[in-house]
């Protein structure tokens, strides 16, 4: 089976990785950044199977796929909700997922309009292209609302009352064409500056009660949109429950843990989903895992090498501020000893994000 991803990012190329021994596909990867439509019309014809290593995909070749659509895993309906934060919280709230309050917003009419309906503070957020805290404003004061719609606005955005959390975490499933969802055990996920820093497994302290409440979450979302593939949802913990944030509709960052930590990574078990394969356990192979990003220049990763039990991942691109250049997996046998090589690793990561 040929199967082609949208994007050759190192999402794309873990994907790849994750069946080289699987002889029965053929996987090759599609340059979004180079598209033309010629290119990928030629590119979908070659392909039995098309999926894609991210929902940012630009809506004139979202039109391209649109005629395709039966060849798409996860489908196109998956696409579109999650690429934009306004059908996405609808789809959570359909679902039955909490999420924050939020409201339309297209002029600074709406801003304030906003601002008396959630309440301050909130945040003011593209619906479309933002991730890693780009293209957001939080609101603290009315007086914030034309300096925020300066910033960010001239587009559709979306309102949102701010939640009070104490962490965030994620879930992370994948679901087969028949039906059948996994679900990896949770990860605590720590950021710094909007961009993911570290994912710690177990989430530790979290209930029984919240962690049947994230896979009920996982589970009704994925089913609602007959969803087919890995799929991530990124969570609030909060004292009343898990808030839902927002929704990849593909292999998340917070697993990537799961290549060397779990019995099936989050990687395999989406090319398992959308080749018709049986899927494979999501158990932890370890009492205690760790994932650490390696972010911009300031992170050789050479400080990972002689450690036990640690992987280094490198995704081969030029250094560049902000830029993800690759990841380090920590596996252990207790909680104790991974935040020991943590510590070790601390380096990796700006002053002050690993104070444990
Ligand atoms: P997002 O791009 O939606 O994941 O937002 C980036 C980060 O902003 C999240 O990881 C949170 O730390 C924070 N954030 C986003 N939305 C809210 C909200 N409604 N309330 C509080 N914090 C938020």
């Amino acid at each position: 089976m040929k199967i082609g991803i949208l994007g050759n990012g190192q999402l794309g190329q873990m994907l790849e990785a994750s069946v080289t021994d699987l002889t029965d596909l053929d996987i090759s990867l599609y340059d979004l950044r180079a598209h033309s439509d010629e290119a990928l019309e030629a590119f979908i014809a070659a392909n039995d199977l098309i999926s894609y290593e991210t929902e940012n995909i630009p809506a004139h070749i979202v039109a391209v796929l649109e005629g395709h659509a039966d060849k798409l895993a996860p489908g196109l309906n998956a696409l579109k909700v999650f690429q934009n934060r306004l059908l996405e919280k609808n789809a959570l709230r359909a679902a039955g997922i909490a999420t924050a309050d939020f409201c339309a917003v297209n002029s600074l009419a709406d801003v304030k309009a906003a601002v008396e309906q959630l309440g301050l503070p909130i945040v003011l957020k593209t619906t479309t292209e933002g991730y890693d805290g780009k293209g957001q404003f939080v609101l603290r004061s009315p007086d914030d609302a034309e300096p925020a719609w300066q910033a960010i606005g001239g587009r559709e955005l979306i309102a949102e009352a701010f939640v009070t959390f104490s962490r965030e975490t994620s879930v992370i499933a994948s679901r087969s064409a028949d039906g059948k969802v996994v679900i990896w055990p949770m990860t605590e996920n720590v950021h710094h500056e909007g961009i993911l820093r570290y994912s710690l497994y177990p989430c530790a302290g979290l209930s029984d009660a919240k962690a049947e409440q994230a896979r009920t979450y996982i589970t009704d979302l994925a089913n609602s949109l007959n969803y087919v593939g890995t799929i991530t949802l990124e969570l609030f913990d909060t004292e009343t429950g898990l808030v839902a944030n927002e929704v990849a509709p593909r292999v998340h960052n917070s697993g990537h843990w799961s290549i060397e930590g779990a019995e099936a990574s989050q990687f395999r078990n989406h090319m398992l989903a959308i080749s018709g394969k049986p899927l494979g356990a999501t158990d932890a192979l370890y009492p205690a895992v760790a994932m650490l990003n390696v972010i911009g220049d300031e992170t050789p990763t050479s400080a990972a090498a002689g450690l036990d039990g640690v992987y280094v991942h490198s995704y081969g691109k030029e250094a560049r501020p902000a830029r993800k250049l690759g990841h380090v997996t920590v596996t252990a046998q207790t909680v104790a000893e991974r935040d020991a090589s943590i510590t070790k690793l601390a380096g990796l990561m700006p002053a002050g994000v690993w104070n444990q």
